[in-house]
């Protein structure tokens, strides 16, 4: 299938431009897999319900990448967003692995309502930032009573909690990078996912003012960042801010709109998707934000829209 596929079971059934091109044979035909990326929530600091915010989706980060032809098995992120995972699920139990790209709430408070993880014959791994603490202790923090009525150990299925660190791991077939990225109060990973063929740069929450200025005043490139980006098909990265607003927010953890963009053209991506959008930004103000930052710029800018699936197929062969 070439072009938008659509996200079945999802709350949202949207278009999406499709991201890469398939490979096909002389008859037209599809010759290799894809990976899909179904963006399960795309807000980001807390959930915006509300007409205004309805269009762009008002849950809170979580992306569930998919083989071709099976149930997505790699989920980056744990925002209220993978409530929705339970529903393209449709009935079936999940199977697979949840990596944490950072802590804050807005990345792990589904974990207690991911109903196709919370059944028997569900089994969850669920991987998170070495913290230098025991794992299950620090979602401990999220889940035990009195801040919530159950606790991990609860959860039904056959659940494993673990640490991850920087460097290359295979998870559910997948080649994953993670490298530390600046973000605020807490260690946060920037992930690379790649089946061998074609790759995405998840960062969700980033920042990188504290390196200085840079070249258009938003912040120097790290380092970290140019290695997870350099190469990919998609760019997945935060878009909290514009630059105005940054102003005031340099301490907050995120980044403006721009920087997005910037980061993009220095690795070579050709197509970046805003993500983490502000909880206040309407869905009029979204589309402008991505329309004024497409002008300036000869990548593909997209705002990540909830309940749509970004299509990779073998395109470039990923840098890792
Ligand atoms: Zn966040
Ligand atoms: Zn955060």
């Amino acid at each position: 299938m070439l072009g938008v596929v659509g996200l079945q079971g999802c709350v949202h059934h949207r278009s999406f431009e499709s991201l890469t091109q398939a490979a096909t044979d002389s008859h037209g035909d599809v010759t290799s897999q894809f990976v899909l990326v179904h963006l399960c929530g795309v807000r980001g600091s807390i959930p915006s319900p509300g007409l205004e915010f309805a269009g762009v989706g008002g849950n809170t980060s979580c992306v569930a990448i998919a083989h071709d032809g099976e149930n997505p098995s790699l989920v980056l992120d744990a925002g209220t967003g993978l409530r929705n995972l339970s529903r393209l699920l449709d009935g079936e139990a999940f199977h697979g692995t949840i990596v944490l790209g950072h802590l804050h709430w807005d990345h792990v408070i589904g974990l207690p309502f991911f109903s196709a993880g919370d059944r028997p014959d569900a089994d969850v791994q669920v991987l998170l930032p070495e913290q230098g603490i025991d794992p299950v202790d620090v979602l401990s923090r999220l889940m035990a009573p009195p801040l919530f009525p159950i606790t991990v150990a609860d959860l039904r299925g056959n659940w494993q909690v673990d640490s991850y660190t920087e460097g290359v791991s295979t998870i559910e077939g997948f080649q994953v990078l993670a490298r530390d990225i600046p973000h605020t109060a807490g260690r946060t990973m920037g992930l690379r996912v790649s089946d061998g063929h074609s790759a995405i740069a998840y960062l969700s929450d980033h920042s990188p003012h504290d390196l200085g200025p840079g070249a258009d005043g938003l912040g120097v490139l790290h380092e970290a960042a140019v290695e997870l980006v350099s190469g990919v098909d998609v760019l997945i990265h935060d878009a909290q801010y514009t630059s105005h607003e940054l102003l005031t927010r340099r301490s907050w953890g995120h980044t403006a709109a721009q920087y997005c963009v910037t980061l993009a053209e220095h690795c070579g991506v050709k197509r970046v998707v805003l993500f983490h959008h502000d909880p206040w930004r309407t869905d009029e103000q979204v589309v402008a934000m991505r329309d004024a930052l497409a002008l300036t710029t000869a990548v593909q800018v997209d705002a990540a829209i909830e309940g749509t699936v970004i299509q990779l197929s073998p395109g470039t062969v990923a840098h890792q």
